[in-house]
């Protein structure tokens, strides 16, 4: 037998395994795709079809979620983009193609999968990577032709990457499905209804060829102004009932590092501390930021904090020609600031918006405080 026939039938046999648990595991990936169809969990009754849309409902269980691309504030480039496909997909009475959302987490990208479905007046179903095969096979039972697939983290379907015990399905399979809607079984191809999948990453470059050129939209979302954050404070005040005061929205906008879900969870926090009255005053704000999330006025979280002090009063060294550097290992920021040494946690969490910012750059063997990063750890240190 050749490697590819030996690879083959590997391929069949972990398939058919998956067949044979097939009762138990759909009930299960039933569980997983409602588990991730909204933010809010609903009971789970018997009756009920093993998956559920969340476009019918979403916007009465999440108040905050725009539900149409007029209401999506800034994100000007991708909203015309996707206006055009939309209406000339709908106006051919076609299906749109798959989306490739790109951008940090709480962007926007369920947001957007979830107005393209409504502007196609279609069903969204949601799930998250890595998709199991009895998931696919559960999906298929329900889904019509023209229905919308988000599917969040895919680049965790790219790789062959086990989570949890469940197995995913193989990343030819699914390629399969994104390229000629059919499903590769024990017993053969199985048709899949022609659907548009909206895939959603915050890790492009995990994402192989193969995968990114089966998506032929792929919108960048932007960094959004603080001017638009502004106003989504405002829009989520609305709709949580709350009032802000004068430069209320403006502070909860500059402290959430370019991201609508930050501004929306500070309102929450506002929203448990107001009176009868809604009102949220400055002395809130205050609270919000300082007492309740520990940041900065430009959103530097306690983490951020303590990388900068550490370099700065921990991480100075005179150069042979006498320049002063402030510089640390990943590593060794990650130790100081109690991470225990993961420097994973430093890279995705504390270090983007560092480098965003101009604090911190990346050089040879560590990460140095800048100019800008030196003035800003000065008056951290001796605040
Ligand atoms: P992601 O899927 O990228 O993690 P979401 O789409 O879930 O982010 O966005 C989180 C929340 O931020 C949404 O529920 C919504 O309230 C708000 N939001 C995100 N993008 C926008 C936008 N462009 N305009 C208005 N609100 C937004």
């Amino acid at each position: 037998m050749n490697s590819a026939q030996a690879k083959a039938e590997a391929h069949f046999d972990a398939v058919h395994t998956e067949r044979l648990d097939a009762e138990q595991a759909v009930q299960s990936s039933a569980e997983e795709a409602i588990r991730c169809r909204t933010e809010i969990e609903t009971p789970v009754e018997d009756e009920k079809p093993a998956f559920t849309p969340a476009t019918s409902n979403d916007r009465s269980q999440n108040p905050l979620r725009p539900s149409s691309l007029d209401q999506v504030v800034g994100q000007t480039r991708a909203k015309a983009m996707m206006r055009r496909v939309i209406d000339a997909a709908s106006g051919r009475g076609d299906i749109l193609d798959h989306v490739l959302m790109v951008g940090p987490a709480g962007t926007g990208k369920t947001t957007f999968a979830n107005i393209i479905a409504i502007e196609m007046g279609r069903d969204c179903y949601q799930v998250s990577a890595p998709v199991s095969f009895e998931t696919l096979m559960g999906l298929r039972e329900v889904m019509k032709d023209g229905d919308v697939l988000f599917i969040d983290e895919i680049h965790m379907q790219a790789v062959a990457e086990r989570r949890g015990g469940e197995a995913m399905s193989a990343p030819e399979v699914f390629l399969q499905l994104l390229e000629d809607f059919v499903i590769a079984t024990p017993e053969g191809m199985v048709p899949f209804p022609h659907i548009t999948v909206i895939g959603a990453t915050t890790d492009p470059g995990r994402l192989p060829d193969p995968f990114l050129d089966r998506f032929p939209l792929q919108p960048r979302l932007e960094a959004y102004t603080g001017a638009e954050l502004e106003q989504i404070a405002e829009f989520s005040a609305r709709r949580l009932g709350m009032t802000l005061m004068p430069g209320v929205a403006r502070r909860f906008g500059e402290a959430a590092r370019g991201t609508p879900r930050i501004v929306n969870n500070y309102l929450k926090n506002a929203g448990a501390l107001v009176g009868p009255d809604r009102y949220v005053m400055p002395i809130i704000a205050d609270q919000v930021l300082g007492d309740l999330n520990g940041v900065t006025e430009e959103g530097l979280t306690p983490q951020m904090q303590d990388a900068l002090t550490f370099l700065y009063t921990r991480c100075r060294h005179k150069r042979p020609d006498g320049q002063v550097v402030y510089k640390a290992s990943v590593n060794g920021i990650a130790t100081a600031i109690g991470l225990s040494r993961d420097t994973k946690a430093v890279q995705l969490r504390v270090e983007p918006f560092l480098i965003q910012r101009g604090l911190v750059q990346v050089g040879s063997g560590g990460r140095a405080l800048t100019d800008a990063g030196v003035k800003r750890a000065k008056e951290l240190a001796h605040a």
